[in-house]
C-alpha cells in the first residue's frame, strides 16, 4: 500500500526510521564483509608463517638461491623490477628508496608539482616504514606495482614461502597485457566497488517488495544491484581473485623449474601459493555475504516500518 499523504508529524519519524534500516544494513554489511579479516589473518596467516618457519637453514640457502635463479631467468631485472629484502636495519633506507622512487614515476611528478615535497616525503616515509615494519614482522610479503619492487622479508621467520608468488605479481605486471589491466583495476574495484553497491541499494526508498502496486517485478538498475547485491559483491573482488590465482599459479610454474631437487620445500612452496589465494578468495565471498546481509536487514526493517503505516491509516 502506498501512503499518498503524510501529515507534519509523521514526516520526521518516517524518515529517521528509513535512515536507521540504512544504517544497520551499513553496519551488518560491514561487519560481516569484515569478518574475512580474522579469517585470514588469525588462520592463514598463521598457517603460511608457521609453514615458512618450519623450514631449516639450509632449506633458506636453497629457497634463496633457486629464487634468484628464476629472477634472473624471468627477465623482470630489464623491466625496472627489483627485489628488496626487508630487515630491521635497513627499514630506514629502504623506506626513504621507496619514497624517492614514488617521487620518479609519473603521479609522483605531478603530485610534487601541487605539494610541499618535504611534506609529502616525510607522510610517505611514516606510510613506507610502517608497511616495511609489518614485512620485518613476517606478517607481510608485497610487490609494488607503483615502484616496481618485490618486498620480502630479509630474515628466516617471515613469509620468505611466499617469494615465488610475489614474483608471480610482478611477472603478471610485467610480462602479460591481460594480467597488467587486472593488475592495475584490482584495487580500486575494490576499494569503490562494494561502497558504491551499499549505497546504492540501501538508499533505495520504497523497496520493500520486490514487485510493484501493479504486481510486477521491479526493474530499474538500482532494483537490480538490489537483487543481486550478494554476487555483484563477490563480483567486485574478482578481478583480485583472479589476479591473484594467476601469481599463485605462476609462482609454481617458476618454482617447479627451480626447485626439482628439493621437492619438499616445493610442496611448501606450493602450499603457501594456495594459501594466499585462498586469502582473497575468502575475502571476496565474505564481502558478498555481507552486501547479501545488508540487504536482508534494510529490507527487514524496511517492511516493519510500512507494516506499521499501513496499520496506522487503517485505524
Ligand atoms: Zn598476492
Amino acid at each position: 500500500m502506498k501512503i499518498s499523504f503524510s501529515t507534519n508529524v509523521e514526516k520526521p519519524a518516517q524518515k529517521k526510521k528509513r535512515n536507521k534500516g540504512v544504517i544497520t544494513g551499513l553496519v551488518a554489511g560491514c561487519l560481516v564483509s569484515n569478518a574475512a579479516a580474522p579469517i585470514t589473518q588469525k588462520v592463514l596467516l598463521p598457517a603460511i608463517k608457521k609453514i615458512s618457519s618450519s623450514i631449516k637453514p639450509e632449506d633458506t640457502l636453497i629457497l634463496n638461491n633457486a629464487f634468484e635463479k628464476a629472477f634472473f631467468d624471468s627477465t623482470l631485472a630489464e623491466k625496472g623490477v627489483k627485489i628488496i629484502k626487508i630487515t630491521k636495519d635497513n627499514i630506514d633506507e629502504v623506506s626513504k628508496e621507496l619514497t624517492e622512487a614514488v617521487f620518479n614515476t609519473k603521479y609522483g611528478k605531478k603530485l610534487s608539482n601541487f605539494f610541499n615535497k618535504d611534506v609529502l616525503s616525510f607522510g610517505l616515509e611514516l606510510h613506507f616504514s610502517s608497511i616495511l615494519q609489518t614485512v620485518t614482522d613476517g606478517e607481510n610479503a608485497f610487490y609494488s606495482n607503483v615502484i616496481k619492487r618485490i618486498i620480502l622479508p630479509g630474515e628466516k621467520n617471515g613469509l620468505q614461502l611466499a617469494n615465488f608468488h610475489e614474483m608471480g605479481h610482478a611477472i603478471n605486471h610485467n610480462l602479460g597485457k591481460a594480467s597488467r589491466i587486472l593488475q592495475k583495476i584490482r584495487n580500486p574495484i575494490i576499494i569503490f566497488g562494494p561502497a558504491i553497491i551499499l549505497f546504492s541499494v540501501l538508499s533505495l526508498k520504497d523497496k520493500k517488495n520486490e514487485v510493484d502496486e501493479n504486481g510486477e517485478k521491479k526493474k530499474g538498475v538500482r532494483q537490480f544491484i538490489k537483487n543481486n547485491a550478494g554476487i555483484l559483491g563477490v563480483a567486485t573482488f574478482l578481478p583480485a581473485v583472479i589476479e591473484e590465482g594467476m601469481a599463485s599459479l605462476k609462482g609454481n610454474k617458476i618454482a617447479n623449474k627451480v626447485l626439482q631437487e628439493a621437492p619438499i620445500l616445493l610442496k611448501k612452496v606450493k602450499l603457501t601459493n594456495a594459501m594466499s589465494f585462498a586469502s582473497y578468495a575468502i575475502t571476496a565471498l565474505a564481502t558478498g555475504l555481507g552486501m547479501h546481509i545488508a540487504v536482508k536487514i534494510k529490507d527487514n526493517l524496511q517492511a516493519k516500518y510500512e507494516d506499521k503505516q499501513s496499520q496506522k491509516m487503517q485505524k
